[in-house]
This record gives structure tokens, C-alpha cells and sequence, in this order.
């Protein structure tokens, strides 16, 4: 089997902590072989607006050459690659597939967090208590899944974060998620950001096992994502060992890597 986790966060973001090399040493000692960097996407709002939870346009070259010399120094003990966590923002599209061209990025997931930007809309995970809140969440994946400009669809179920229950309507936004994401061969990532926080506290948030079950019913494929904002999250295998065995069990396609 080959460990791998391409959702890792730096402490740009302001709410990651760490330096990037703390994060490269953990995952050697998690016994991952791959590691893929994905902090949150600047973006270039055309107010000024500063985002709290991501690097300024500025900081991006500083990212890419940090996690370069990383790649370089670690040859032949992790594999280090380069991408970002990225929302699905109408306006600046362009502006997204050219900056992944520019700096030779090695991959995109989507990170359904706003829309259709952060300066107009709450966050999706906090926010999405009511149904109009559902299918503006729905809407944007839709629409981001078809630019083609990502690898995978981060924490696919984030919405039941606030949501009071999964409903019918969960279940429609749900199967109209998983379709779009096969049909396009996009894998949906069992996200496990919030576990330990879930286990300490007896909350369900996402991974939301009824959405997993729709998973399986629509014969997506999966790929595991630590979505590290802290370096120990790396290091720890509890979390990973168990959504292994819940996959398995289940019965859903799981992918070890990514073809980049
Ligand atoms: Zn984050
Ligand atoms: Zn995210």
C-alpha cells in the first residue's frame, strides 16, 4: 500500500500551524510516500478584500519555493508535490487556471468553502442550516466540477456541518453531487479534518456516513485526505486505519494516489 495525503495546509492560511518542513518531518514519521501540499488559494479580489483564512497573492511565489526546496532536499524519502485547496469563485476563473499554469502547480482540489466568493457568502460548513443555504452548496459544486480545473472534491459533505439532519433534500443535493463527480471521473475525499474533534465530542459532522452510503449507491471513488492544519495530524494513523476500514466495509473504490 502507498501512504499518501494530498490535502496539507501551512501556517499562511493563519489558521494552520507549523513550519512547512514540520510537516514534511511528520509525514515521514506517519509513514507516508507521498505528500501533497494544498493550502487555501489567494485570490485577487478586485475590492482589496483581505481574506483571513489565506495567503495574499504575494505570498504565493514564497509558497511554491519553500515546498521546491523541500521536494529537493527530501528526494528519495517523500514525495512532494504542489497544489492548492481552491473554491469555484465566477469571477476569477481565469485568473485560477493561469496561476496554475504560471507556477506549475501539480494539481487543484476544490474546496467548496463560499460562493461565489468569500467576501459575498458565510461559509458552507457553518451556514448551511436551511435549504436555499443546500443548493447554493450544490449549485457551486455543480458548476466548479464542470471548469475540469481540479483533481478531487475536498470534504464533499461539509455541508452537513450545521445542517440539522440529512433529509430528502440532503439526499437529492447528495446523488446530484455524486453523479456530476462520476460522470467526470472526479474522486470525492473522505475528509478527516475534523475527526478527532468529532471523537472528542460525540458531533457528526463530515465524513456524514449517509452521504457515504450514497457513495457506495453511485460507485464513486474515493480517496482519502488528512486536511492537516496541524503537523501531528500526520503522524497519527488512528483516524486514517478507521476510515480504511469503514471504506472497506462499505464496499467504496478507494484510490491510494493521485495520477499526476
Ligand atoms: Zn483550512
Ligand atoms: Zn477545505
Amino acid at each position: 500500500m502507498t501512504k499518501a495525503n494530498y490535502h496539507t495546509h501551512t501556517s499562511r492560511c493563519h489558521h494552520a500551524t507549523g513550519s512547512d518542513e514540520d510537516y514534511v518531518l511528520s509525514a515521514i514519521k506517519g509513514g507516508y510516500e507521498i505528500l501533497g501540499f494544498s493550502d487555501h488559494t489567494p485570490w485577487p479580489y478586485a475590492s482589496g478584500f483581505v481574506s483571513r483564512t489565506r495567503m495574499l497573492p504575494s505570498e504565493l511565489e514564497g509558497y511554491v519555493l519553500s515546498l521546491r526546496t523541500l521536494k529537493e532536499q527530501y528526494e528519495g524519502r517523500l514525495d512532494i508535490k504542489i497544489g492548492l485547496e481552491c473554491e469555484y469563485y465566477p469571477a476569477m476563473r481565469s485568473w485560477l487556471s493561469e496561476l496554475k499554469e504560471a507556477f506549475g502547480l501539480d494539481y487543484l482540489i476544490f474546496g467548496n468553502h463560499h460562493y461565489p466568493s468569500d467576501e459575498e457568502s458565510t461559509y458552507f460548513g457553518m451556514s448551511t442550516t436551511d435549504e436555499h443555504m443546500l443548493h447554493l452548496y450544490e449549485q457551486s459544486v455543480l458548476e466548479g466540477m464542470e471548469t475540469g480545473y481540479y483533481t478531487y472534491l475536498a470534504h464533499p459533505d461539509l455541508f452537513m456541518g450545521a445542517y440539522p439532519q440529512f433529509d430528502k433534500h440532503c439526499e437529492e443535493v447528495s446523488r446530484n453531487i455524486c453523479r456530476e463527480a462520476k460522470k467526470r471521473g472526479l474522486p470525492l475525499e473522505y475528509n478527516l479534518g475534523c475527526a478527532a474533534y468529532c471523537e472528542a465530542t460525540g458531533e457528526t459532522l463530515f465524513p456524514y456516513p449517509d452521504f457515504w452510503q450514497i457513495v457506495k449507491e453511485e460507485g464513486c471513488e474515493t480517496i482519502i485526505g488528512i486536511d492537516a492544519h496541524q503537523p501531528y495530524m500526520l503522524e497519527t494513523s488512528r483516524y486514517y486505519d478507521k476510515a480504511l476500514k469503514f471504506l472497506e466495509k462499505l464496499g467504496i473504490k478507494r484510490l491510494e494516489t493521485l495520477p499526476l
